[in-house]
């Protein structure tokens, strides 16, 4: 990045953002029917970063319309597994040629640090986009064993067909939108769906950026359909749209449950990727200075924006003063800034309304009765700042121990050896059940643990999912149903039973 400018960003950034973004449906990039327009703002700065076209209703319609005629017809139902496979891994290969700049539009669309936007945003998607693209090639199915009945007309064969489930709408939010547009476009790719993808109104710019990678990598015209636009007007008409088949959401519940609610006219596949509010357990015997250092990573990593951060931390009281000392001295030391600042380590919040929200937890918890440790209200001047925010003395009613706060705000809560039996019940209570870990010397804890928490992922001295290829979830209200691994094809896939006679 060259610095002669307020916000450093490249050429080829400046040019990208100076360009009119348009929606991009059945192949060309047009512009609003109704012509609504987003300002998208620079969290760092509150200053306008690009204006783009804001899809409504009608321009839904027509996302629909062009991805259901490039289902039926034309090259995409007739590109083998093979070809489609290789369109991924090109995708990947683009992404990763236009790294520098996809990784600056993140960190100036979203606010989050050079670390982790440089070596995670686009390495996420990059491998994301290759992990599927082995997949479509082993979509088979099964051959089963047929009921002959001797001199009876009867099947003598039958077997299975696993087949893309149609037209899909992809809502996604803004917390890390070019790995979640990966996340969503790839296992739709791979099966062979059509997508209509809508990127939140907040961040569209990494999805933008991606038309013309889709265009080059040979992506046939309206097998993906890119429409920014606000939730109201888009999400809602992409949710209750009868054209389209299968909708997967990542957001919050409130917002989860009206797409199910709307999902119901024609029936669509749902499967949501909602909230977390996820307990970190540290036992007596843990090694304390990798899981302080991991609750630091975990709480504060997107400024805590992010669905799995360690958001509950129970810690036993033997070990609780040093570890809220060093989780506390660890908070201190990450920089506020912007994201294109090398020593930045938390970025600004994604808006001024998702600051207010998060300053109101904090508010709140004081009101609570929680002990403020460090951080505390937003950082004042330009851009959305509050700094990485421990409380200590938690109880488990209070609401910033219930609710996802979804901001750089964690809290302490204490066990003893006398409250073990009840511990994971504890950890369970809640409406949420992402994400899990136990931090333990100690096999048999650590096992029985990992059974006992209601949680998608559940770490053992780790904190967060894994690997793409191992599946990610939630049990409860964390969501519907998982993705990456491949688990995450039968959300896109249709199971067909073919019934064989041969007389
Ligand atoms: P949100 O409202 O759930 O937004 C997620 C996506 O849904 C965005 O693309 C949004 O569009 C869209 N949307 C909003 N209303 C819709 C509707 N009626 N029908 C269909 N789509 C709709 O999330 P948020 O307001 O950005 O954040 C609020 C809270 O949600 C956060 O504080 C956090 O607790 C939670 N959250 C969780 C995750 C996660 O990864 N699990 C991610 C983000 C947020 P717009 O472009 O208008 O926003
Ligand atoms: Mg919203």
């Amino acid at each position: 990045m060259s610095s002669g400018s307020r916000v450093p960003m490249s050429a080829e950034t400046a040019a990208f953002l100076r360009r009119e973004q348009r929606l991009f449906i059945g192949g060309e990039r047009v512009a609003a029917r109704d012509g609504g327009r987003i300002e998208v703002l620079n969290p760092a700065t509150g200053g306008p970063l690009a204006q783009v076209s804001a899809a409504g209703a009608a321009d839904i319609d027509a996302a629909v319309a062009a991805a259901r005629a490039a289902f039926s017809n034309g090259p995409w139902p007739a590109m083998g597994p093979s070809a489609r496979g290789q369109l991924l891994w090109r995708l990947a290969d683009l992404l990763e040629a236009h790294a520098p700049t996809l990784t600056e539009l993140e960190i100036l669309d979203n606010g989050m640090p050079l670390d982790p936007a440089g070596m995670l945003a686009v390495p996420t998607a990059v491998k994301i986009l290759r992990y599927f693209s082995g997949w479509p090639s082993k979509l088979g199915g099964q051959t089963l064993p047929a009921d002959r009945r001797p001199g009876a007309a009867s099947p003598a064969l039958t077997y299975t067909r696993r087949e893309p489930v149609g037209v899909v709408g992809q809502i996604i939010p803004w917390n890390y939108p070019l790995a979640m547009a990966a996340m969503k476009l790839a296992p739709a790719l791979a099966t062979g769906c059509t997508v209509v993808l809508k990127p939140d109104e907040k961040t569209p710019l990494s999805a933008l950026f991606l038309i013309d990678l889709l265009v080059e990598a040979g992506v046939p015209p309206g097998v993906v359909n890119i429409v920014p636009g606000f939730g109201e007007t888009a999400g809602a008409a992409i949710a209750a749209h009868p054209g389209i088949d299968k909708v997967a959401f990542t957001g919050s519940g409130e917002v989860g449950r009206k797409i199910v609610a709307a999902a119901t006219g024609n029936l669509k596949r749902v499967s949501l990727e909602l909230g977390g509010k996820n307990p970190f357990i540290v036992f007596a015997d843990a090694d304390l200075d990798r899981a302080i250092e991991a609750a630091t990573r975990s709480a504060f990593f997107l400024q805590g924006q992010n669905c799995q951060c360690a958001s509950r931390l129970f810690v036993h009281e033997a070990v609780a003063a040093p570890f809220t000392a060093g989780l506390a001295a660890a908070a201190q030391a990450l920089p506020l800034g912007p994201g294109w600042d090398p020593r930045t380590r938390i970025g600004p919040l994604i808006s001024a309304g998702q600051l207010e929200r998060v300053a109101g937890y904090v508010e709140l918890g004081r009101k609570e009765g929680a002990r403020l440790v460090t951080g505390g209200g937003p950082r004042p001047g330009p851009g959305y700042f509050l700094p990485p925010t421990v409380f200590a003395d938690i109880q488990p009613g209070m609401a910033i121990a219930r609710e996802e706060i979804f901001g750089p705000v964690t809290g302490i809560q204490t066990f003893g050896d006398r409250d073990l039996d009840g511990l994971a019940a504890q950890a369970n209570d809640s409406e949420y059940g992402l994400v899990a870990s136990v931090w333990t010397r100690d096999l048999g804890t650590a096992h029985r643990f990992a059974e006992a928490l209601r949680a998608g992922v559940v770490g053992i001295n780790h904190h967060g999912g894994g690997d793409i290829h191992a599946p990610f979830g939630g049990y409860r209200q964390s969501g519907w149903g998982r993705e990456f691994g491949a688990e995450n094809l039968d959300l896109y896939l249709e199971t067909k039973t073919v019934v064989v006679r041969y007389d």
